[in-house]
């Protein structure tokens, strides 16, 4: 008999006795059980972090993540789907800040490390029950008894043996890198901090001369921020553009063509006409006495004319003052051409000791040192504006464009194999590959990856007064080094790990960890190898399931959870992570508007599941447009197909099912052979393995 179905459209009630059911007779369990020794086929979960609540973006991203591999399954593959959680990071750190009511580094510090990690600890399981819930209520089939969780001491060991492996291929160096920096919180800030904090500010922008050395000639430039003038040390023109020697009032300036009646007036005089090309390599005199003795402290050879396709004759002169301790372009610039880096202002925003100004915050300087620039002769000209400038949102205090010393990956020097390797993976949609991710790859810069943090990683690099440095890559090599014996229970974050100090292999001194945490979007993408603590346990199943055979998560991850992952195993196995991905589209409202919480248009998942069900949002998601398209979720939408589609199965189901225990129908084809059934029965069967081939292909 076939089981007769209500023929209402209350699926809510029925999908919860689905799960009751599921959950009583382990049916995912089973299902996977019952596969063992089959062909694998591997799934990475992209791990979400359970200290931020789930959204309804995160049905599309779980239903994907749930169809394929359940399909897979269903085709007979033993199909690995281990669950993650990301863990580490400054929101984690952030929110612990807000709850304990601790304003920045000093009084994290002052109320310690120790307990402050302990409740980053805690804090990031606090939506830990929703994100359960919501996976399981749309039949998100997944090991979440047995998740990965990046913060636990093995993922972290793993990762430090990956580190050994990339610093050993000379991949891993120390730099700096241009943050924007809040001089009063002691930290770097990440760009979505950045974004709350932009006010209106008056300032004092300048026009600078800059002595040439071979021509009684001075070149011009101009700067919104004259507190970086004495860190400068290179001038920065574009090649391509027209520049020339024009004389006004009896003196001589080289700047833009296009600009030189803008800043010098209708009566300047052009006499001389050439690409700023030729302008490369010539040199000034230093703005400064102080700068000039810092670049000879260097060795390199500072005060010279580059160029790079950054400047523009748009505003200024066409000629950029460059101080690479204050600029991401600035820095790339004087590193690509080997400036002395100089930096005249301390951690704290203050001008340092070697400079006249010593002490001042570097906005109070400002006028200091355009006074002085006028009594030298090399102020041009000040000029006030008013822009939008960033200020910390927690403190209020401007913040610098400040380059803090920074361990990098060079990724730079495998752009071929990330370029290589990306080609071979088949994206959805297919233009991501050659697109978004194409590009970006063929544009990689060096991964920025330690943080001035707490909550991390250790970056596991320890470094002697002698100059040596080792970076360790297990527990054992540790304890081998260590000058007390740490033991085997030691948790690898800080602050434990900052009080084990090493025997230095070339002088017999102490070693000392450099304080660093590393950027968490490296804990994610280890995962593929430290959620099985490889090569320290499992090496055949971590081999038996790497790569993926499929991943998939919304685009933003595209330079986030999809490059890391990329960017790793090429570094460490030159292979891909994974071989087919699905890039979801991002779910915004019916008018096509981002959700947020600000606007009041966002949607509540829980509501959404339980007054539609979760086959009818899983189905209107992924059929109501290709899932990498944006999908603009209307709940009439969501409702339509909840009617139309599932009640229309349903209502056939209901009628099939009566009629079929009237007539004692079983559909077994050894009571009614092929041949002798009707050509509308054998028609639909052919249209039924007609639709079965389409789909497998
Ligand atoms: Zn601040
Ligand atoms: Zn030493």
């Amino acid at each position: 008999m076939y089981t007769k179905v209500p023929t209402s459209l209350n699926f809510v009630d029925r999908e919860k006795e689905i799960l009751q059911f599921w959950k009583e007779n382990r049916i995912f369990e089973k299902s996977c059980e019952l596969r063992k020794g089959r062909p694998a086929y591997t799934f990475y979960d992209g791990p979400p972090t359970a200290n931020g609540k789930p959204h309804i973006g995160h049905i599309l991203t779980r239903a994907m993540k749930d169809i394929i591999p359940r399909y897979r399954t269903m085709k007979g593959y033993d199909v690995l789907r281990k669950a993650g959680w990301d863990t580490h990071g400054l929101p984690v750190e952030l929110e612990v800040e807000k709850m304990l009511g601790l304003d920045g580094k000093k009084q994290i510090e002052a109320y310690g490390v120790e307990p402050f990690i302990a409740k980053c600890k805690e804090s990031i399981w606090k939506y830990k029950t929703e994100w359960e819930q919501m996976s399981d209520r749309v039949g998100y089939w997944a090991d979440m008894e047995h998740p990965y969780v990046t913060y636990e001491d093995n993922y972290i060991e793993s990762e430090w043996w990956a580190l050994k492996t990339i610093y050993e291929k000379g991949l891993l160096y120390k730099g700096h890198k241009v943050v924007p920096y809040c001089p009063r919180c002691g930290t770097a800030l990440a760009s979505h901090e950045v974004a709350q904090g932009y006010k209106d500010v008056k300032e004092i922008s300048a026009t600078v001369r800059f002595k040439c050395t071979d021509e009684d000639a001075s070149y011009l430039a101009w700067t919104t921020t004259p507190w970086t003038l004495p860190s400068n040390v290179c001038l920065c023109v574009n090649a391509d553009i027209v520049y020339c020697r024009a004389e006004k009032d009896g003196e001589a300036f080289i700047l833009a063509k296009d600009l030189v009646e803008k800043v010098l007036g209708e009566d300047a005089k052009i006499v001389r006409e050439f690409a700023g090309s030729e302008l490369v390599g010539r040199t000034y005199e230093p703005l400064f006495e102080c700068t000039a003795k810092a670049a000879a402290k260097t060795g390199k050879k500072g005060f010279r004319i580059v160029a790079d396709d950054y400047v523009s004759a748009d505003d200024g002169t066409g000629i950029v003052h460059n101080a690479p301790a204050f600029g991401e372009d600035d820095y790339r610039v004087c590193r690509d051409n080997d400036i002395p880096f100089v930096q005249m202002v301390d951690a704290r925003g203050n001008m340092t000791e070697d400079t006249p100004w010593a002490g001042t915050f570097v906005k109070k300087a400002d006028p200091m040192i355009l006074k002085d620039l006028k009594e030298s002769g090399a102020l041009f000209a000040e000029i006030p504006f008013e822009h939008s400038y960033p200020f910390c949102w927690r403190c209020d205090t401007p913040l610098l464009y400040y380059a803090r010393p920074t361990w990098f990956i060079r990724m730079t020097a495998l752009k071929d194999n990330l370029v290589r390797n990306n080609r071979t993976i088949n994206w959805m949609p297919e233009n991501i590959k050659e697109g978004r991710m194409g590009t970006w790859l063929e544009n990689v810069h060096d991964w920025g990856l330690s943080r001035e943090r707490y909550w991390g990683t250790p970056l596991p690099v320890w470094k002697c007064s002698c100059g040596n440095m080792h970076v360790v890559g297990s527990r054992a090599e540790l304890r081998e080094m260590a000058i007390e014996d740490p033991g085997a229970d030691l948790e690898l974050h800080r602050p434990f790990i900052d009080a084990v100090k090493l025997r230095c292999e070339k002088c017999g001194g102490e070693m000392v960890r450099d304080k660093a945490v590393i950027d968490c979007w490296y804990d994610s993408g280890s995962m593929p190898f430290a959620q099985w603590h490889y090569p320290f346990e499992h090496q055949e199943e971590f081999q038996q399931n790497f790569p993926a055979n499929f991943i998939s998560e919304a685009i933003d991850q595209t330079r986030g959870w999809f490059f890391t992952l990329h960017a790793i195993a090429s570094m460490l196995f030159d292979s891909v992570a994974f071989k087919n991905i699905i890039s979801n589209g991002l779910v915004l409202d019916k008018n096509g508007n981002k959700m947020s919480k600000r606007l009041g248009n966002a949607v509540d998942p829980f509501e959404v599941l339980d007054t539609y069900g979760a086959d009818a949002t899983r189905w209107y998601m992924i059929s109501n447009s290709q899932p990498w398209d944006n999908l603009k979720f209307d709940r009439d939408g969501v409702d339509e197909v909840r009617r139309k589609f599932f009640g229309t199965l349903y209502n056939t189901y209901s009628f099939f099912a009566l009629y079929a225990n009237v007539d004692g129908f079983t559909g077994r084809e050894e009571e009614v052979p092929m041949e002798k059934r009707p050509e509308i029965d054998r028609w639909i069967i052919s249209l039924l393995n007609t639709l079965v081939k389409e789909v497998t292909d």
